[in-house]
């Protein structure tokens, strides 16, 4: 996989954003991710302005604190996450219309079922794409508990 073009995640990473989501139903949860070329290394966990079932704005003090430190430690911005407490992981209407950040990609939850379902995409005037999503699996000695 060109690392560029999707998203390249841990294990780890992913039950934490999961655990997050699951946390914050039946509002929709959201959150940014910060890493290099496409592989996510810092998970910033924030809080949904609007604290609706249906929308998620990032709370713009999260988003400030997580985009210092990403400059700081000379992260990129690689992708914003959220959930859809209900419905399937593909951008709504709403998600495709306000992308703030062409960017970034999108990393969307999908609640809706067990196994929870995560999808990602890039966003840009208006277009959805879907890309590459893969899960690294954690080597045994890093693994806890
Ligand atoms: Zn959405």
């Amino acid at each position: 996989m060109n690392d560029s073009a999707g998203l390249l995640l841990t294990a780890a990473q992913m039950r934490e954003i999961i655990a997050h989501c699951r946390s914050e139903r039946p509002n929709e949860a959201c959150g940014l991710l910060a890493g290099r070329g496409g592989r996510v290394l810092r998970v910033y966990p924030a809080r949904n302005a609007e604290r609706s079932p249906q929308s998620f704005l990032i709370h713009p003090d999260d988003q400030l604190r997580a985009m210092s430190e990403m400059e700081r430690d000379g992260l990129e911005f690689t992708a914003v996450y959220h959930s859809h407490p209900t419905s399937d992981a593909v951008p709504s209407h709403r998600d495709i219309q306000l992308a703030t950040y062409p960017e970034a990609l999108n990393l969307i939850v999908s609640l809706k079922r067990e196994p929870v379902v995560c999808r990602a995409y890039r966003i840009v005037g208006g277009h959805q794409s879907e890309v590459p999503l893969a899960i690294e699996k954690e080597a045994p000695d890093v693994r806890s508990k």
